[in-house]
C-alpha cells in the first residue's frame, strides 16, 4: 500500500512551501471549524446530551485556540527556531484533533439522531471533507481529519440500526477510501506542481546568470579587441572607431579636431643598443607618458603602429594642440633627469600637429595625412620637435 503512505518528511524539499501553502489558509479553516463546531454544540443541546454538550465545547475551543496560536505563530514568524518538520507535524496533530473530535460527535449523533439531526450533522461533515480539501498542498492534513470523520460516519451508520444502515455504513466506508485515492492523486500533481515551479526558477535563474556572463565576456572582448597589449593604449582599431566618431560629433556640433601624430626617435637604435625586451619598456613609458598629457576620457591616446601614436583631441584648435605636442614632448625627453624614469637613456618622440574643422566634403584622412606629413617634417628637421600640418583657418581661431 504505497499509494497511502505520505510524502516523506524528511526528504521532501518542498515541506516548507506546502506547509506555507497550508498555513495560508488555515485562518479560514479554523473559522469554518469554529462554526461547524457550534452547529454540532446545537445539535447537543437540542438532544439534551448536556454532558456531551460540555466536553465538546470545552476540547473544541481548546483545540480551535491551538490551532489559531500555532497558526498566528507561523505566519508573524514567531518562533523563528521551530523547523519546518515541528511545524507539519502541528499542522497534522491539530487537524487529527479536530477529525478526532468531529468523528466523535458523528458517532453519537448519527447513532442516536433522529433523520432529521442525522441529515443535519451529515451535511455538515461533508461540508467540513469539502472545504478542507484545500490542505490538499500537505496530503497528511487532509487524511488527518478525513479519515476519522468518514470512518465515524461509517461507525454511526452501522450502530444507528436504522433500516438500510448497514449499506449507508458500507457506502460512508467506500467514500472514505475513495476519498483517501481522490486526495492523494490531486496532491501528488500539486507537488509535482511545485517541483515544476522549483524547476522554472531556477533555469530561469541560470539563464539570468548566463546572460550576465555573456554580457561579461562580451566586455571583456570587446575591451580586448581595442586596446594594445603592450601599451594598454587604445590600439589601431580603437583609434579608426574614435576618429570616425568624433568627426561625425563634430560634422554635427560644430567645434575643431586635433590629432598630433607622434614617432620615437632612432628607436631602432635604442633596441640594438639594450634589446627588444627594454624596447619594450620604453615604449610602455613613453605610452604612459602620453596618456598622462591628454585630458582623462575626453582626449585618447592610442598606438598604431610600432614604435608610433596618436593623440586624438576633440574640441582642440592647431594652437592648443600645439601646446599639448610641446608638453608631452618635454615630459618624454626630460624623463631621464627623473631618477624614477624607467628609460635607459634619453628617449626622445617627434610629433606632427594637424587641427581641422569638419564640414561636408572633407574627410578625416585629411586630417591623419596632414598630420602624418608634419611628423615627417619633425624628423626632418632633426626630431625631438613638433611640426605644423594643414591648418584650416577655423580651427586655429578656436
Ligand atoms: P626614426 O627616428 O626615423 O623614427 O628612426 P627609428 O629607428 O625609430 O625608425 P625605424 O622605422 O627605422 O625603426 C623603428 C623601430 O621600432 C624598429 C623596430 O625594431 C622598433 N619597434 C617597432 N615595434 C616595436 C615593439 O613593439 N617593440 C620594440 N622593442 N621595438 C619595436
Ligand atoms: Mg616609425
Ligand atoms: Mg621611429
Amino acid at each position: 500500500m504505497a499509494w497511502l503512505s505520505p510524502p516523506s518528511v524528511e526528504t521532501d524539499s518542498f515541506l516548507k512551501v506546502r506547509i506555507d501553502a497550508v498555513y495560508s489558509i488555515a485562518f479560514a479553516m479554523i473559522g469554518m471549524d469554529a462554526l461547524g463546531s457550534a452547529m454540532i454544540a446545537g445539535l447537543f443541546w437540542q438532544l439534551g446530551s448536556h454532558a456531551w454538550l460540555a466536553v465538546w465545547v470545552v476540547l473544541s475551543v481548546l483545540v480551535v485556540t491551538g490551532r489559531a496560536i500555532f497558526t498566528h505563530a507561523y505566519r508573524s514568524r514567531g518562533w523563528p527556531t521551530v523547523s519546518p518538520r515541528v511545524w507539519a507535524i502541528a499542522l497534522v496533530g491539530f487537524a487529527a484533533m479536530s477529525g478526532l473530535l468531529w468523528g466523535a460527535a458523528l458517532l453519537r449523533l448519527v447513532a442516536t439522531g433522529n433523520d432529521n439531526q442525522i441529515m443535519f450533522v451529515v451535511c455538515i461533515a461533508l461540508s467540513g471533507l469539502t472545504l478542507s480539501i484545500a490542505n490538499i498542498a500537505y496530503w497528511p492534513v487532509y487524511v488527518a481529519f478525513e479519515l476519522p470523520v468518514m470512518l465515524a460516519a461509517a461507525g454511526g451508520f452501522a450502530l444507528s440500526g436504522k433500516p438500510g444502515h448497514w449499506m449507508l455504513a458500507g457506502a460512508a466506508s467506500i467514500m472514505a477510501v475513495a476519498l483517501l485515492g481522490t486526495s492523494r492523486r490531486l496532491s501528488r500533481y500539486v507537488l509535482e506542481a511545485h517541483h515544476l515551479a522549483a524547476a522554472n526558477q531556477a533555469l530561469i535563474d541560470s539563464l539570468g546568470e548566463r546572460g550576465r556572463e555573456l554580457e561579461m565576456a562580451c566586455d571583456a572582448l570587446e575591451r580586448v579587441s581595442n586596446t594594445d597589449p603592450l601599451t594598454g593604449l587604445a590600439n589601431r582599431r580603437a583609434r579608426d572607431l574614435r576618429l570616425a566618431d568624433e568627426w561625425a560629433r563634430s560634422l554635427r556640433n560644430g567645434g575643431s579636431l586635433a590629432v598630433i601624430a607622434i614617432d620615437v626617435d632612432r628607436f631602432k637604435r635604442f633596441n640594438d643598443t639594450h634589446g627588444h625586451g627594454e624596447g619594450d619598456r620604453a615604449l610602455k613609458a613613453v605610452a604612459d607618458m602620453l596618456q598622462a598629457g591628454v585630458r582623462g576620457p575626453i582626449d585618447l591616446a592610442a598606438r598604431h603602429g610600432g614604435e608610433e601614436f596618436m593623440l586624438i583631441l576633440p574640441g582642440v584648435g592647431l594652437a592648443g594642440a600645439a601646446s599639448i605636442a610641446e608638453r608631452v614632448r618635454v615630459l618624454v625627453a626630460q624623463c631621464h633627469c627623473d631618477p624614477a624614469c624607467p628609460l635607459p637613456e634619453k628617449v626622445t618622440i617627434s610629433l606632427g600637429v594637424a587641427a581641422i574643422e569638419p564640414a561636408p566634403g572633407r574627410s578625416v584622412h585629411e586630417l591623419t595625412i596632414a598630420a602624418d606629413a608634419a611628423l615627417y617634417q619633425a624628423k626632418l628637421a632633426g626630431r625631438n620637435r613638433y611640426e605644423i600640418g594643414m591648418t584650416s583657418p577655423a580651427a586655429d581661431a578656436a
